[in-house]
């Protein structure tokens, strides 16, 4: 939701980063202000996860150019971890696996980790046990998942859920979410929207990145932006994800484009 005078929780200037020596983004520019919803659409391989990638701080990604301000801070004078800490999370579009690392242990010690940086009471494994159930509840997801490995074995759309319930744990200011909604079926999908609508507050940040209308029947967003070739090449509000699903990306115009310098 639109806020009158919320403040800025991310600002993005001329941001411009190569993986393998190859540039990718090519000078982004966004902000983000706290309780918004943006939503990033874009054809594959038009740069939308390194842009994600980039904000956590993956170390494939060399930042070349511009800047980015978390809460009035250079984000890139954090370590991804210390990102973490401060409240940036990305939900992977291609989540890992973990095998041999409990998924109860790993939610605990990253939920204990950020409840430390925030001054807030840690728990132990049974205070916490009673905390995640809940918030399984919330995107009806089995106590099963918290024996196994981190997503060992997990199919395509229990991932996404497990991802979905780390940010239901951790509370971030500014959450990314990769294509959550690729691989998720209808009912999941609808499961997993309404976790994600339950957690946003005036306080927070959603930036959901999709290939899809789909996903933003249930999350609304505030703003839509087109990503090509590393750039936003359009920016508009819910309408615009409409727009491109009835018209595809290539009826953003050339004009437009021309005017993005693509
Ligand atoms: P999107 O998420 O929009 O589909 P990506 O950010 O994944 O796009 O990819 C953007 C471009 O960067 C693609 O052309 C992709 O092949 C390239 N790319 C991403 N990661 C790497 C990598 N590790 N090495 C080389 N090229 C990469
Ligand atoms: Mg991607």
């Amino acid at each position: 939701m639109i806020y009158q005078n919320s403040k800025p929780l991310l600002e993005v200037r001329g941001l411009r980063a190569t993986v393998n020596g190859i540039e990718i983004l090519k000078g982004i520019d966004l902000t983000v202000r706290s309780g918004e919803v943006h939503a990033i659409m874009g054809t594959n391989g038009s740069g939308k996860s390194t842009f994600a990638k980039v904000l956590a701080g993956h170390a494939a990604y060399v930042v070349t150019g511009g800047t980015v301000a978390f809460e009035g801070k250079n984000l890139f004078e954090l370590a991804p971890e210390e990102r973490a800490r401060a409240g940036v999370f990305l939900a992977f579009q291609y989540p890992i696996e973990i095998p041999g690392v409990a998924n109860n242990q790993f939610l605990r010690l990253t939920y204990n980790t950020v409840q430390a940086q925030r001054g807030k009471d840690e728990l132990d494994p049974l205070e916490f046990d009673d905390f995640v159930r809940e918030k399984m509840k919330l995107l009806e997801m089995s106590p099963d998942f918290l024996d196994r490995s981190v997503n060992a074995g997990f199919s395509g759309g229990e991932k996404k859920r497990n991802e979905i319930l780390q940010m239901a744990l951790l509370e971030p200011l500014l959450a990314i979410l990769d294509e959550t909604d690729s691989g998720l079926d209808i009912d999941a999908l609808r499961i997993v929207a309404n976790g994600v609508n339950q957690l946003a507050t005036k306080d927070n940040a959603i930036i959901l990145v999709t290939h899809y209308q789909r996903l933003l029947n249930y999350i609304v967003p505030d703003y839509v932006h087109v990503m090509e070739s590393g750039r936003i090449i359009k920016t508009g509000g819910k309408q615009l994800a409409l727009d491109l699903e009835t018209h595809g990306y290539d009826w953003v115009s050339i004009e437009q484009r021309a005017a993005a310098g693509v």
